[in-house]
This record gives C-alpha cells, structure tokens and sequence, in this order.
C-alpha cells in the first residue's frame, strides 16, 4: 500500500505508538497540524488563537461535518454534534435525553467501559442490566436470545468495542422498536457501521477522532426527550442542536484536528477501506498471538476486538521485561489498562499495517529469545 510506505518511511526514527488514546494520529495529520500551526491558511493567525465564531471556523466546521455525514451516511433527521466532556459525560446525557416520561433503560454489560455507562444511568433511572458477560470474565457478548430488555425501556444500550476488554459488536442489536444507543468510542470510522438503526451515538475524539478534548455526539432528533426540569443547558442536547454545538466556546483546536483526520480518511478511501486494513492488521496480530505459546487473548474469536487487543503473557513476570524491550524497538504503549494489567495494542485507523508487523515480529523474536 503506497501510502503505507510513505509512512513507514518517514516515521523510521518515531516509535509506534499503540496507546488506547490518546491515541496515534497519522504522519499526514501531525504534519498538515505543523505547517500551519503559526499560520492558518493565511490568516495571520493559529488555530489555536482562533475564535469559535470567525468565517474561518465557520467553513471548517461545516466542512467536518459534511465529511462526517457522507464517510458515515448520516441521515438529514440526525444531528451531528461536536461537544465537550469526553464520551464519560454522555454517559448522563443519553438517559438524560432519552428518557422523556420512562423510568427504566436496558443495558448490555459487556465490560468495564459498559459498567462505568450503567453506573452513571444508575444516577438517573432504573437500569436493566439486560445481558452481562460476568460468566465469561467479559470475554464473549452474551447471544441476543438471552438478553431481556422490558418492552417498557426507553432505550438499549450496547459498547460497540470495549477498549479495555478487546471485545467488540461486529453486528448491530436489533431488539423489537427499542431505540438503541451505542458508545462508538473507541471504534468509530474503523468499518461501516448503519447509523440509521441508532437513536443515538457518541464517541469521545481522542482515538479514530484525533485529540482528547471533544466528543462527537449522532442523535436522531426524532429520538430526543426534554430532560428533567433542573437539568443544566450545557446537558441537554437540544441546546446544542439549537446553537449548532456553539452554545459556548467550543473546545477549537480538537475540532479542528477532527477535521483534519475525517479529510484524512477520506482521502484514504473512506470507511470500507479502512475496515480492510484493520481486519488484516487485527488478523495479523490474533494469529501472532493464536501461534505462540507465549502470548494469551481469551477473547471469543466472533467478538474479537479489530482496535483494541489485549493479551497476556504465559509467565507474567515476563511483561515488565516485554514492556521494555519494546519501548527500545520502538514499539510504546503497550502496557494494558491499569484496572485490567497484561499487555494491550491499540490499532487504531492511523496504526498502520507496517507498525503493526513490527511489532508482531518483536513478538515473535521476545518469545523465541525469552521464554
Ligand atoms: N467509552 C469507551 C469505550 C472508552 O474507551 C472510553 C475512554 N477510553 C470512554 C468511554 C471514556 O471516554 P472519555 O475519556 O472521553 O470520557
């Protein structure tokens, strides 16, 4: 792939960084962020002096969104919205906006990132823990014939890829007319997803999106209840939908990296082409893994993560030694999530296929000097 090799070439002497997020972002980015970082398309000025409200912003955000819609065929009824508060933050304002007059939401626990939305909807309304992967150790996503999801939720809600957990939906929930809700965090843009079956999505930025600091909320407005009396504005979507994700000052710089990796992956073949190379790049790494006898992923194979993949090693007192010898071979941010320990690899959109044999075979040099 050519521009795999421009990349790789110009990236020899910078280490792959497989971090959960914030995350890599690609050459192309980075460098189009450096050239104009002191000057701004001419206007004298940065991006990050640049008011929320000039003309210049104005195009920018009108093109990120047109982008957005078309790389994810929005439908026209959605809103596509560019907020601050991290992904954690809707975790309170999906059932916020969503309840209306019902008291009860369903959810689907497939890890820590599903049980930290279920704790936060606790503070709000009755939740129906609909399915939990307790049995597994939230290795497997519990078959949608087991799940109960009362008639009466407002809505359903699902993780699409547990970042922590590497276990990911490679298929959209259908249950009955339940509007569902999905937390795209740490997997959007990485393959084609039907957004239309969705009441709502949301995902923090600092993964497929660029830099931490803004979250992209997709809500259908058909979908969306007045919060409770009391709700502060900056929770209610609908402010945001009337004041065009401008209510305050937006959080510009991130919005603007946004808009600079939807071009990218435009320019790089849209969504499809990217599942295409994140399915070879996950299948690269689950085989490294599979072959050895070193390295563990317990993760069902039908719910393995293309993003997010964490493994062990046989001999844990390995790992410190694992972690090491990697950051010499350039290879950073592979320790697991500090909740989970282990060894984690974020495959990200901007990972490309090169840095990810890189480090499938200093996998497979550590095993066959080390263990
Ligand atoms: N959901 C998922 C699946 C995540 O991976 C993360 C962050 N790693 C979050 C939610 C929370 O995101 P934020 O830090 O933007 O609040």
């Amino acid at each position: 792939m050519a521009t795999d090799v421009a990349i790789a070439t110009r990236t020899m002497t910078r280490p792959w960084n497989f971090s959960a997020g914030p995350a890599m972002l690609p050459q192309a980015v980075l460098d189009s962020i450096h050239d104009e970082l002191p000057d701004y398309q001419g206007t004298g000025i940065s991006m990050l002096e640049m008011g929320h409200r000039t003309e210049t912003f104005a195009a920018l955000m009108v093109q990120a969104e047109a982008d957005l819609r078309e790389l994810m065929d929005i439908p026209e009824q959605y809103a596509v919205l560019f907020l601050h508060g991290g992904a954690s933050l809707q975790f309170a304002m999906a059932p916020l906006n969503l309840l209306g007059s019902r008291e009860t939401a369903s959810y689907i626990n497939t890890g820590l990132w599903s049980a930290k939305a279920i704790k936060e909807a606790g503070n709000f309304c009755r939740v129906q823990v609909a399915a939990d992967a307790a049995a597994s150790n939230y290795t497997t996503i519990p078959p949608a014939a087991q799940w109960h999801v009362p008639a009466d939720s407002a809505f359903l809600h699902y993780t699409v890829n547990e970042t922590i957990g590497g276990v990911e939906f490679h298929w959209v929930p259908h249950v009955d007319q339940m509007p569902l809700v999905a937390d795209m965090t740490s997997m959007i843009l990485s393959r084609p997803v039907e957004v239309r079956h969705h009441a709502l999505i949301y995902a923090g930025a600092q993964k497929n999106l660029g830099i931490a600091g803004l979250s992209l909320v997709i809500a259908d407005r058909n979908a969306l209840h007045k919060p409770p009396a009391g709700t502060p504005s900056m929770l209610d979507l609908q402010t945001h939908i009337e004041a065009g994700s401008l209510y305050n000052t937006p959080p510009v710089f991130a919005w603007y990296v946004t808009a600079k990796m939807l071009a990218w992956v435009k320019a790089e073949g849209g969504v499809s082409a990217f599942a295409e190379r994140n399915r070879r790049k996950a299948a690269l790494l689950y085989e490294t893994i599979d072959a050895s006898n070193l390295y563990r992923n317990l993760v069902q194979r039908d719910c393995r993560s293309w993003m997010s993949v964490p493994f062990t090693l046989a001999d844990h007192s390995l790992e410190p030694l694992f972690l090491q010898e990697a950051a010499q071979a350039g290879l950073l941010g592979l320790a697991g999530h500090r909740s989970a320990g282990g060894l984690r690899a974020c495959i990200y959109n901007a990972m490309p296929e090169s840095g990810v044999r890189q480090l499938s075979e200093f996998m497979r040099e550590f095993e066959r000097v080390r263990a």
